[in-house]
C-alpha cells in the first residue's frame, strides 16, 4: 500500500462564494498514480467548508443564501465579541471541512452531480486544499 499527499493553494475573490475544485482533485488523483484506495480531501480552515454537490450557478447561490438564513452575520454570537466572523465559523462547523471517497480503477466514486465545492464564507483570501491518497 502506498500513500500520496499534495497541497494546493487558491484565492477566493468574494466574501462569500462557492468554488468548484473538482478538476484539481481529479488531476491530483491521476498524479498520485494510485488506482484503488481512499481519497481524503480536506480544507484546513475554520471559516470555509467542503461539500459534494452540483456545481450549477443557481444551486451555488442557493447554498450561500440558505446558510446566510441559518446563520446570519451579526446574529448576537459570543465569538463576535473578539472577532466579527462567528457566522462564518458556524457555517463551516455545520457542513464540515473534509470528505473521504473511494477510488476504483483510477476513478473517484461519486455521483454525476457530486462536484467538490468549497464554500468560502470569510473571503477573499488564500485558501489551502489538501489531497491525501492511500491505496495501491
Ligand atoms: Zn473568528
Amino acid at each position: 500500500m502506498r500513500t500520496w499527499y499534495k497541497e494546493f493553494s487558491f484565492s477566493t475573490r468574494k466574501q462569500k462564494e462557492v468554488v468548484d475544485v473538482t478538476s484539481t482533485i481529479e488531476r491530483a488523483v491521476d498524479e498520485s498514480g494510485i488506482k484503488n484506495g481512499l481519497l481524503l480531501v480536506q480544507i484546513p480552515h475554520a471559516t470555509a467548508s467542503l461539500v459534494l454537490n452540483e456545481g450549477e450557478s443557481g444551486l451555488k447561490q442557493d447554498l450561500l443564501n440558505k446558510l446566510e438564513e441559518l446563520f446570519p452575520a451579526g446574529g448576537g454570537y459570543m465569538h463576535d465579541r473578539i472577532d466579527d466572523n462567528a457566522h462564518s465559523h458556524l457555517k463551516s462547523a455545520v457542513i464540515g471541512s473534509s470528505r473521504v471517497l473511494p477510488v476504483i480503477d483510477g476513478g473517484i466514486v461519486r455521483g454525476t452531480w457530486q462536484n467538490f465545492l468549497i464554500i468560502e464564507e470569510d473571503g477573499p483570501r488564500t485558501r489551502r486544499l489538501a489531497v491525501f491518497m492511500m491505496g495501491e
